[in-house]
């Protein structure tokens, strides 16, 4: 198999479910209870926290786990707009966020909040001076992503944070950093007040992500009030095997970054000129992040191309870019011709994903151009 949808989750290395295995088998006690069972599981807890906000680089008292990138985006929105509840009741986000962030926000409308939408230009990107110019007296909460899943732009967050307070010193900014941490993120270099991250992007279990929460954000609203763990935040008894993962995973990542940045984007620049090597195809977007490449076949149908290359053992992405048949909201925020967005496929890379994977998918699309009439 081939697996070139690494945006969408990615293989957990033996090492990461081995560190799951030993807390699910042997070290299973609950960091609440008083024995020495949990008691040092309440250590290792504070051990797992400190190696993710290493890879993020924040101050590991101001990261709460949570269950989900989605969770945390949710939070992070609701936490904002609760503090800033006197501010006001606009929200200033992009039209191009993961549902998580969408959904939430259409969540605050029907609360009576106002929503402002920013679209990108047609190659997916949208400048600080565009999210800052929609900042308002009443902005309770800027939310921009870092990277976007579909389309691998990288957007100027921390360009954002340096000019939010001249707009509004009361305004929170959250971003949605699921798509760069591993790679490109540093919370402490972005200077967002909430930054969400998800473990299953960097070879972590699915169902385990994590918040920070900057101190700009006095006495955060609790997502779950409860037995108080994560410090009164976030109860329920912590997942601690998904932890054990989450946290081997950001310790593995950290130690090859610099080699990881490397090979990804050694990895970017070969997949383009492959692929844009095979007649009709073209670029979809200008992203920045080495990860994520997409491109579209204009006339062949993304979920035919997705369906025939499955069909062959090699793992690509309509998925986002093809709901239901009809092209996904970021794709039809670029506004582009009809044919070009209904055929928008997406590749996405890992640390071990090899040149002839690539080759190999590349040679695959050229065989289903070639062996189809363009349908639409
Ligand atoms: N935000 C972005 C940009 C994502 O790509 C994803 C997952 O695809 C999420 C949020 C949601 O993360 P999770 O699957 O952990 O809920």
């Amino acid at each position: 198999m081939i697996y070139l949808d690494h945006a969408a989750t990615t293989p957990v290395p033996r090492a990461v479910a081995d560190a799951m295995l030993e807390v699910l088998t042997e070290q299973y006690g609950n960091p609440s209870s008083q024995y020495p069972l949990g008691a040092g599981m309440k250590r290792r807890v504070e051990g797992w926290r400190e190696a993710v906000a290493a890879l993020m680089d924040c101050p590991a008292e101001r990261l709460f786990f949570t269950s989900c990138g989605t969770e945390g985006d949710n939070w992070a929105l609701r936490a904002a707009a609760w503090q800033n509840r006197h501010v006001g009741k606009h929200i200033v986000t992009t039209a191009v966020e993961h549902s998580a962030v969408l959904e939430c926000c259409k969540w605050l409308e029907r609360d009576g909040y106002e929503v402002t939408y920013l679209a990108p230009d047609r190659d997916g990107a949208i400048s600080a001076e565009q999210v800052l110019a929609a900042v308002r007296p009443d902005t309770a909460a800027v939310s921009c992503m870092l990277v976007n899943n579909e389309l691998g732009t990288v957007y100027p967050v921390a360009d954002v944070a340096r000019g939010l307070p001249a707009r509004n010193p009361r305004t929170l900014l959250h971003t949605d950093a699921v798509q760069g941490l591993g790679g490109m993120l540093s919370a402490r270099a972005l200077g967002a007040d909430f930054v969400t991250v998800s473990a299953h992007k960097i070879g972590g279990p699915k169902g385990v992500g994590a918040l920070y929460i900057g101190p700009r954000v006095k006495n955060p609203r609790p997502l779950l009030p409860g037995g108080g763990q994560e410090r009164g935040l976030r109860s329920g008894t912590e997942a601690t095997a998904q932890l054990a993962g989450f946290a081997r995973a950001a310790e593995l990542r950290l130690e090859r970054r610099d080699r990881d940045r490397e090979h990804l984007a050694a990895l970017h620049a070969y997949a383009r000129e492959t692929l844009l090597a095979i007649p009709d195809l073209v670029p979809v977007g200008a992203g920045a992040a080495p990860h994520i490449l997409a491109v579209s076949l204009p006339g062949w149908p993304a979920g035919n191309i997705v369906n025939d290359l499955g069909a062959q053992g090699i793992c690509i992405s309509a998925g986002s870019a093809c709901h239901q048949g009809k092209p996904s909201h970021v794709v039809a925020a670029l506004k582009l011709p009809k044919r070009t967005a209904a055929g928008v496929i997406r590749l996405s890379f890992g640390p071990d994903t090899t040149e002839a994977e690539i080759g190999a998918c590349a040679q695959a699309l050229r065989r289903h151009r070639d062996a189809r009439m363009p349908m639409l």
